[in-house]
């Protein structure tokens, strides 16, 4: 007779050995169920936190970035389109064709570069997915992986599951940008991969074309991968380049390019990325992502085929977030608050040092409760929790919205 025995109350646990001899002498073989975490050191994701804080005190949510607006209805009707004709069962484990070939022309739009629909674009369930999975096909016990910090908070933990050790670089305030000499200093033989992120979550900084082209240099001739995630490549201001990794040839050839549908249309719910790499780096990738998730959503992937045919829906949005960016940041230009604008990206940094020393996880959670607004603390990001003093707010909101956090905020 095998029996198992659910213990979950700490004390119980203290005292599961002598359980157990009791057990056993009763005549029975039990199993004490008792399981360890493989990511001990990990908490419940700032986002959940603060949108949850947001709920519960009914604040005006700036903390997870989502918009609070509907997307374009012709992208949802063309989605309802694709489930009413058919578009229900499996698409093909690298996407629905369609989709990749949008995806292609858009990239030789863009880019000038190409990547091949058959075997060099994958489409994900979100960019988190595309992420994860590329770190789980190339990270063993023991390699590597270069993250810049503040870092968003999915590298870390995909990382150490696959056994890597993850090698922080903190980028310094007030600037907070790459200092190659270091980086440099930092590869070592078991650099397996480096992982960029450009615009930046939640800086809302950009990498110029000298950045690329140290990391270019810095990876010429190593087997590391880069993982560069893009994910908001259409949101980029004050007519600034996105520095994608495939425009830069010996750069492509070891980099995954990683972006997102939800950011660009809206839709976060959705779940939709992709990613390219060349063909033999894909070949490894589809090995787990068969595995992981064969395919995702199929008339979501036909309907947004079908919207991308219409360049301009990705092309005008730079100047749609750069609108609200600058409406946020005019309202609050008499604030306590110092910022320089975001470069990229749907966030803004402010930083709050001439209000208060409080630690920026208080003050966000203070600021959700006592005022009404919430954002992100950016030391949950940094390595060993440095404190800059700095919040990240999302202005992927409605003007309305912008106007009455703003009200907020100056009077703060
Ligand atoms: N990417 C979103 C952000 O940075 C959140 C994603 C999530 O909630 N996991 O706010």
């Amino acid at each position: 007779m095998a029996n198992i025995l659910f213990i979950k109350s700490n004390k119980i646990l203290i005292r599961r050995t002598y359980i157990q001899e009791l057990l056993v002498k009763l005549g029975g073989r039990f199993y004490l169920m008792q399981h360890t975490s493989k990511l001990p050191d990990v908490k419940t994701t700032i986002f959940s936190i603060m949108s949850g804080l947001a709920k519960t005190h009914n604040a005006i949510n700036l903390s997870q970035g989502f918009p609070d607006f509907e997307s374009d209805k012709t992208l949802t009707d063309l989605v309802c389109k694709a489930m009413n004709s058919g578009y229900n069962q499996y698409a093909p484990m690298y996407g629905n064709l369609e989709l990749r070939q949008a995806i292609a022309k858009k990239i030789e739009l863009l880019y000038n570069t190409s990547y091949h629909p058959d075997n060099e674009i994958t489409v994900t369930a979100g960019a988190t997915q595309a992420i994860f999975t590329v770190i789980n096909t190339f990270i063993r016990e023991g390699d590597e992986v270069i993250i810049f910090k503040p870092a968003y908070d999915s590298y870390e933990p995909a990382v150490k599951l696959n056994g890597g050790t993850p090698i922080a670089i903190q980028l310094e305030a007030p600037f907070f940008g790459v200092d190659w000499d270091l980086v440099r200093q930092k590869i070592s033989s078991r650099t397996k991969m480096i992982i960029v992120n450009t615009p930046h979550n939640p800086l809302g900084t950009v990498f110029s074309k000298a950045d690329m082209l140290q990391l270019q240099d810095l990876t010429k001739n190593t087997d590391i991968i880069v993982l560069s995630d893009e994910v908001y490549e259409h949101m980029i201001y004050d007519g600034e380049q996105h520095q994608s990794a495939c425009l830069f040839p010996d750069l492509k050839k070891r980099s995954f390019v990683v972006a997102s549908f939800c950011k660009t249309f809206h839709n976060t719910g959705w779940r939709i990325g992709y990613c390219c790499a060349p063909k033999e780096l894909m070949d490894l990738f589809m090995q787990v992502h068969q595995f992981n998730v064969f395919c995702v959503h199929h008339p979501t992937q036909k309907g947004i085929a079908d919207y991308m045919q219409e360049p301009k829906h990705y092309l005008e949005l730079s100047a749609f977030y750069q609108q609200k960016r600058d409406l946020f940041l005019n309202l609050i230009k008499d604030s306590r608050f110092k910022f320089k604008p975001s470069k990229g990206t749907y966030f803004q940094v402010l930083d709050y040092s001439a209000i208060t020393d409080e630690y920026d996880v208080d003050f966000a959670k203070r600021l959700t409760v006592e005022s009404g607004i919430a954002s992100i603390p950016l030391s949950v990001f940094n390595t060993n929790n440095i404190d800059h003093k700095v919040l990240r707010f999302c202005f992927a909101k409605k003007d309305d919205t912008l106007k009455r956090a703003a009200d907020i905020l100056n009077t703060i």
